[in-house]
Order: C-alpha cells, then sequence, then structure tokens
C-alpha cells in the first residue's frame, strides 16, 4: 500500500510535548516567546529591561524604566483564566495533533476539567484558529460547491432547500498541477447571488477561476472580478468530474469529521467556528509537528475572549 506522506509524517509524541511543556514554567516562557518573539518590549515606553514579578501564581513582567506591569496573559485568549497554562497547553496539544477534530466531552475526559470549563477552552481555541483563518483570500483555480450543515428534520426535505440545515460555501483553491491548496468553509445566510457576491468579495483573490457545478448564484464571482467556469453535470456525479474532485474529497472528509466527533452542536450556532477549526488543520497539514506551537501564537495574539462573546451567534445564520 502506498504511503500517503500527510497521514504518515510524524507528529509531535505525547512523550514530547510532556517533555518540553509539562511544567507551568515551560508554558510560562513558551508563551513569553509567542507574545514576544524579539524579546520583551514594555508596551508603555518600549524598552526591553524587565523583572519578574508575580501575581498569585501568574506571571508578570515589569518594566524596569516605567515599572509599568505586562501581565503574560492579559490581553490574549489566556486572560482571566484559573487554569493552569499546563491545562491550556495540553488542550492545544490535543487538538493539534487530532486530526479529526476533538469534542468537548474528549476533552473535559482527557484535561480533568469540568464539561463547562473544556467546552469554554475549545470555542476559544477554535475561535483563535477561526481568527487566523479570517487573514486569507483563495487565488488562482477555486472549485466551489453549495453544502449543507445538520441533517433535515424527519419528514423534511433532502438536499437544496431542505430544513434545519446551515448553508455553506465550500472552496478549496488548487496548485498549478491541480492540487489541493487552501480550503475555506464559510456559511452563508443562503445562495443567492447577493450572498455569493458578498462572499467572494471578502474571501477571493480578483483574477481567480471559479469551477462551479452551475449552481446560478455562483455567477456572481464576476462581482468581486472573478471568471466562474460552470461545467455542466449532465447526469454525473461529481466525484466523476475533474472539476469537483477535491472539493468533493473535502466536504466528505468534513462531514465524517464532525459525525465522528461531534455527535451533536448548535450548528446554526457555531458553523463558523466548527468549519474554521477543520480549515485550520486543513490548511496547515503538512506541518503536524509544529501545528501546536503556531496555535500557541494564534491565541497568544487573539484578544480575549469572554464567555459572553463566545456565545454569541454567529451572524450568518
Ligand atoms: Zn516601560
Amino acid at each position: 500500500m502506498a504511503m500517503n506522506r500527510i497521514q504518515f509524517q510524524p507528529g509531535l509524541s505525547l512523550p514530547e510535548f510532556l517533555r518540553d511543556y509539562g511544567t507551568e514554567a515551560q508554558c510560562e516562557l513558551a508563551l513569553e516567546s509567542a507574545r514576544w518573539p524579539e524579546g520583551f518590549h514594555c508596551p508603555r515606553c518600549n524598552r526591553t529591561a524587565h523583572c519578574v514579578v508575580r501575581d498569585g501564581v501568574r506571571k508578570v513582567l515589569q518594566c524596569t524604566a516605567c515599572r509599568h506591569q505586562a501581565s503574560l496573559i492579559a490581553g490574549t485568549l489566556f486572560q482571566g483564566t484559573k487554569l493552569p497554562l499546563t491545562t491550556w497547553f495540553l488542550a492545544i496539544y490535543l487538538l493539534s495533533q487530532a486530526k479529526t477534530g476533538l469534542s468537548a466531552l474528549a476533552l473535559k475526559r482527557q484535561l480533568g476539567v469540568s464539561y463547562p470549563t473544556a467546552w469554554l477552552l475549545h470555542h476559544k481555541l477554535m475561535q483563535a484558529m477561526a481568527a487566523r483563518e479570517e487573514r486569507y483570500v483563495l487565488d488562482g483555480k477555486v472549485q466551489v460547491d453549495d453544502a449543507y450543515l445538520g441533517g433535515e428534520r424527519t419528514g423534511g426535505k433532502a438536499g437544496r432547500g431542505s430544513e434545519n440545515k446551515v448553508p455553506f460555501v465550500a472552496a478549496v483553491s488548487l496548485t498549478a498541477d491541480d492540487r489541493p491548496l487552501r480550503v475555506r468553509l464559510s456559511p452563508v445566510p443562503g445562495f443567492t447571488l447577493t450572498a455569493i457576491a458578498a462572499w467572494a468579495q471578502d474571501y477571493l483573490a480578483p483574477g481567480s477561476t471559479v469551477f462551479s457545478d452551475g449552481l446560478a448564484c455562483f455567477g456572481a464571482v464576476t462581482e468581486a472580478g472573478c471568471t466562474h467556469q460552470p461545467t455542466v453535470m449532465a447526469g454525473r456525479k461529481p466525484k466523476d468530474v475533474p472539476e469537483f474532485r477535491w472539493i468533493n474529497t473535502i466536504v466528505g472528509n468534513l462531514k465524517t469529521s464532525l459525525s465522528g466527533c461531534y455527535h451533536a452542536f448548535a450548528f446554526r450556532k457555531y458553523a463558523t467556528r466548527y468549519l474554521a477549526a477543520f480549515s485550520y488543520r486543513f490548511n496547515r497539514r503538512f506541518d503536524l509537528r509544529t501545528l501546536h506551537q503556531r496555535l500557541l501564537i494564534a491565541a497568544a495574539c487573539t484578544t480575549p475572549q469572554p464567555l459572553r462573546s463566545i456565545r454569541l451567534a454567529d451572524v450568518h445564520c
């Protein structure tokens, strides 16, 4: 059997992780260098000389010149947490190494915390992933498809137009030799010309060529300066059409991942975050060994996310 170089790449083993991040002091140092990769700079006077003081158990860096105190976790995703950093780091490790994602219930068991704590930690980290994903647009050759999260109600209609589903645009950009490059999964209010024009303005670079199965709304990508290439399916299944091979594989993997690890979640409320978490992993699939470091940097760069904002519903749905 041929080895898949993505699936068989070495990740970071648990013993390696515990060797590098097993203590609070190790985690503090890692967070400090994620926040200040060039070394500490005072946020008030920009000088570098500092000493370390403690606010309870938390590390605080005090500027020697102006005596400004910068808490290690203030202003980051970790702000306000009562958990040790070792718990957060273990969650980051587990989430970054789990190929198909991890449920809050699994996190609760692995971390030894309550379910509400695991849920909040999970959603905060998914929010950091989503913030990172927002920075990218797709360009070049892009396959798109209309897809849905959630199952239809009993007796509901199947497919397009069915009830109780969250519509989202699945899109993947391809390399020159037609390998998948980046994926973007975006909830939309519906598959209308207006919604797709707005989606294309936000997430496609002008000049991209968009391949679709001819659903009329995708013609609106031309409003964002893109070219639309509809393909007539003529009774063929999407998997038999080269223009849709990758987007179908990715949507298939997404659905397997969601049904395998999240038995139920509020699709309507949290679709963006779950889709972004899948995309985040997919878009960094070649780099499993350093994914935890990248997620740590994302968390250090994400502004605090209080429970109230985490529980806010997606604006799209
Ligand atoms: Zn200062």
